[in-house]
């Protein structure tokens, strides 16, 4: 096996190298800056929490394999997890409403809960204030991770297994050959490596700085405070630390609370956002202990009073105690609040496991060990990966000032669809002016400011024929939303419309390798003369699907690809990279072109009437064939035109430089005016794309989905050989699928749907929503989820939004125009 080498002997550093070995490698370093006893890292004075529910099934699914995974590590009898359950209280309405959509995640994700009324929640924790309490979730398989023990049986085992650890070690810097990590620099010497993995916790950003790699975490401190015993919990527990009443987490005033003996232990986030730079902390002592390690710092205990005045009024019983203990401990927080994990873009063979919780540690370490094993983690972790940020991202500003406002919004309710409030206007689109201009109701995602509806369409309202006409909605998904959205889906599907396509990422891929580095990692075939315009998914060596990408071949030598995010251009330009080194006379280079370009996707019935009175070029079905690609003026501008709709329309996606652009928008804006042009926002695109089932990789498929269950035979090309994923990809071909996504209506023609609610079938929980839209087109829902292949076309769903069950019915896709006429105009 490769020689690894581990940086942190955290719980995430030690469960990886513990996930290593039972993979039967072997070749394994850990190496620690601190005393392997209490390496006074984070895991080190960790209350260790595990609340596995999450929005995100990603981090519940890790939380879940911890859970196990710390149940199963023994010694003397006991395990590194005290299953005492969790219980989320509300105390305000607004709480009490979201903790049954909390729910709703718990039975998507497969985790056994339960809503609790006042009385139940008093039953489970007698602590609690009867006058307060509004409601509970309550979950029995969550508790408490013994985590710094967890770590010292990990050591132990692994070390019997020939994992070598080097204590009182700081790594000081990482070297490299050729683009690869050779190993790490200490003060004793090399550790030489074909693999590194830094699991540096809060300290990964001086890792990262060794190779130039930003690192987007900040550590931030945290309050925790133990208080003196409790009489009514006298001789409860045996143990010091031990705890048999469920965790409390009052998230409406930001605290969390759990037992340690007869003492009570609280956790703080609704005091000001404490940021720390790890570099400062100095050196590890050789003699950390539990009062004297760098991730602890002094208490301040005029940022606690809040919490302690609250808390004496959740716990009437701490009237009777004092603080005993507190402290500030740090940990990492960042700007989206997920976990960092992933082989750094630029360096090969290094790389990182960071900013990770207790809570996801072994999931993570798990899934990190697939990854460098097989190629593939059986959880899909595209939302924890390193590479996911946008440049501007990565500024130190940017990442201070998004991991700052994470830390505050650490347990408040936030709809899917909330913006940040700051940094905002950080891209903007070369139409931003006419954007502005037309009343665009803007939404940030990767730093850009995209439009979702346009107010300036509000007098349409009143020609919306009654079949159109909005439904109403309920107070949370009216959020983000205006009745403007079905004006504008109206018009892209009767007259014509204009999106913005800029944000969408763009690369250019050239060279005399660019058709073999496209070749090599599509399932479709993309070699096609230029012209050509193909829709390919790439996958993983398990055909678990990675990413899809739309490739435009523009001469030979050069494509256009239309790829989904960063991980994507990180792992085009790794290849490419890599090609270029094995065969330097078939070299190719990767060059993002998103922000020097810009586009506008002209879609619906007039949309021909429109570019014909712009241009004299050809633009029938005859001189740019559906699918097809190619340069053209309009009006004078160079544009890159594309005959593809994602709406289901006849039009075209026509791209140009970023210094043609706003010109290029007033000239069809002109020319439309005689067909009824609007502008129109991601709501409607989002509308009428599920309604055509124009789907596509992250939204409605990820690694955890193969072509077959999503329906996508149509983007494997029949005998094609050499791509990465065919092996298993054929595998899988012999194979019928147990599941499919499939497409369904909800009934009453108004109940909306927004994302991962729990499915229904025969009266038992056979899926989540995938994604949803309401279709303005059809008058009702529209959404997808992967169901067994025992649900069939007709069959009745019941799906349950906020505890509420509405009916559906799976349907035929897509639900618009199946045969496609539309798009031939
Ligand atoms: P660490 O435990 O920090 O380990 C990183 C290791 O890397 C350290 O031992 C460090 O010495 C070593 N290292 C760093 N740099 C070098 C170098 N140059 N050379 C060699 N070694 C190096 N999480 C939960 O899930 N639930 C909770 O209830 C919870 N409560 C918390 C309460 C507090 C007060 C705090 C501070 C954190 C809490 N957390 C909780 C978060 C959790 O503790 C951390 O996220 C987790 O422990 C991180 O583990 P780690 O292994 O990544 O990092």
């Amino acid at each position: 096996s490769s020689r690894v080498v581990i940086i942190g002997a955290g719980i995430v550093g030690a469960n990886l190298a513990d996930e290593l070995v039972t993979r039967g490698w072997n070749d394994i370093t850990v190496v620690e800056q601190g005393p392997l006893s209490m390496p006074g890292g984070s895991t080190s004075h960790a209350p260790g929490l595990v609340f596995q529910t999450n929005v995100l099934k990603t981090m519940s699914l890790l939380a879940t394999y911890t859970v196990d995974k710390l149940l199963s590590l023994e010694k003397d009898g006991q395990s590194c997890f005290n299953q005492v359950g969790g219980l989320e209280i509300a105390t305000t309405p607004a709480r009490h409403h979201d903790l049954k959509r909390k729910y709703g995640w718990a039975k998507s994700w497969g985790i056994p809960a339960r809503l609790l009324g006042p009385e139940e929640c008093l039953k489970m924790h007698p602590m609690l204030n009867k006058e307060k309490v509004l409601s509970g979730l309550y979950t029995p398989t969550d508790g408490l991770a013994l985590a710094a023990r967890a770590v010292q049986l990990l050591i132990a085992r692994t070390r019997k297994a020939g994992v070598r650890y080097l204590e009182l070690t700081p790594v000081i810097g990482i070297e490299q050959s050729d683009g690869h990590v050779t190993g790490v620099e200490t003060a004793n010497g090399t550790v030489p490596a074909d693999i590194v993995v830094s699991c540096a916790g809060f300290w990964g950003v001086e890792i990262g700085a060794m190779i130039g790699l930003p690192i987007p975490l900040l550590p931030l401190a945290h309050q925790y405070v133990k208080t003196t015993a409790v009489l009514g919990l006298a001789g409860r527990n045996t143990q010091p630390n031990g705890a048999n009443l469920p965790m409390i987490r009052h998230q409406d005033q930001d605290l969390y609370y759990r037992e340690h003996g007869d003492q009570v232990g609280i956790g703080y986030y609704g005091h000001r956002p404490m940021p720390v730079t790890a570099a400062s902390l100095g050196p590890t002592p050789k003699d950390v202990n539990e009062k004297k390690m760098p991730s602890r710092l002094e208490f301040t205990p005029e940022d606690f009073a809040p919490a302690w005045k609250e808390s004496r009024e959740m716990l009437p019983a701490l009237l009777e105690t004092e603080i005993a203990d507190g402290f500030n401990g740090i940990f990492s927080f960042t700007p989206d609040g997920g976990p960092i994990v992933g082989q750094s873009p630029t360096l090969d063979g290094f790389w990182v496991a960071e900013a990770v919780w207790v809570t996801h540690s072994a999931g993570i370490a798990r899934a990190v060990a697939e990854l460098l094993t097989t190629g593939k983690s059986q959880i899909d972790i595209t939302e924890c990966e390193l590479s996911r940020f946008e440049e501007v991202q990565l500024a130190p500003s940017y990442v201070n000032e998004t991991s700052q406002q994470n830390f505050v919004e650490v347990y408040d309710i936030m709809h899917p669809l909330e913006p940040k409030q700051s940094p905002r206007n950080l891209r903007v689109s070369p139409f931003y002016t006419r954007q502005l201009e037309l009343g665009a109701f803007f939404l940030e995602t990767g730093g850009w400011e995209r439009p979702h509806w346009f107010e300036g369409n509000a007098a349409l309202l009143n020609d919306l024929p009654a079949s159109w006409k909005p439904r109403e909605r309920d107070a949370w998904s009216a959020r983000y939303w205006s009745p403007i959205v079905a004006v504008e889906a109206w018009k892209t599907r009767t007259a014509v419309a204009m999106y913005d396509l800029t944000p969408f990422r763009r690369v250019e891929i050239y060279g005399p390798g660019a058709v073999d580095v496209l070749q090599r990692l599509s399932t479709n075939d993309v070699s096609n003369g230029p012209g050509a315009v193909t829709y390919t998914l790439l996958l993983n060596d398990q055909a678990g699907i990675r990413s899809d990408f739309v490739v435009a071949r523009l001469e030979e030598d050069l494509f256009q690809v239309g790829v989904n995010n960063a991980v994507d251009q990180a792992y085009l330009a790794r290849e490419a990279r890599n090609q270029t080194q094995r065969n330097p006379n078939r070299w190719v280079q990767v060059r993002d072109i998103t922000g020097a370009t810009c586009g506008i996707g002209l879609w619906g019935p007039h949309a021909w009437n429109v570019l014909s009175s712009a241009t004299a070029d050809d633009f029938t079905n005859k001189g740019l064939p559906y699918s097809c690609v190619k340069r053209a003026t309009i009006a004078g501008i160079p544009v890159t035109a594309l005959r593809l709709s994602w709406v289901g329309e006849l039009g075209w996606e026509l791209y140009t430089t970023a210094d043609n652009g706003q010109r290029l928008w007033d000239v069809l804006w002109q020319a439309g005016q005689p067909y009824g042009v609007i502008a129109a926002g991601r709501s409607a695109f989002h509308s009428l794309r599920l309604e055509k089932r124009n789907i596509s990789y992250y939204n409605e498929m990820t690694t955890e989905h193969d072509p077959y269950e999503a329906g996508l035979e149509s983007a494997i090309k029949v005998g094609k050989k050499g791509f990465v994923g065919q092996d298993a990809l054929d595998q899988r071909a012999k194979k019928p699928v147990s599941r499919r996504l499939r497409c369904f209506t909800v009934d009453d023609g108004t109940s909306v749907l927004l994302n991962k609610e729990p499915i229904f079938h025969d009266g038992q929980v056979k899926g989540y929503v995938k994604n949803a839209a309401f279709g303005y087109t059809v008058g009702k829902t529209v959404a997808f989820s992967y169901l067994p292949i025992s649900v069939s076309e007709g069959d009745t769903l019941e799906i349950e939004y906020f505890n509420r069950r509405v009916t559906a019915t799976v349907v035929p896709w897509p639900v618009v125009d199946p045969q496609g006429h539309r798009l031939h105009g």
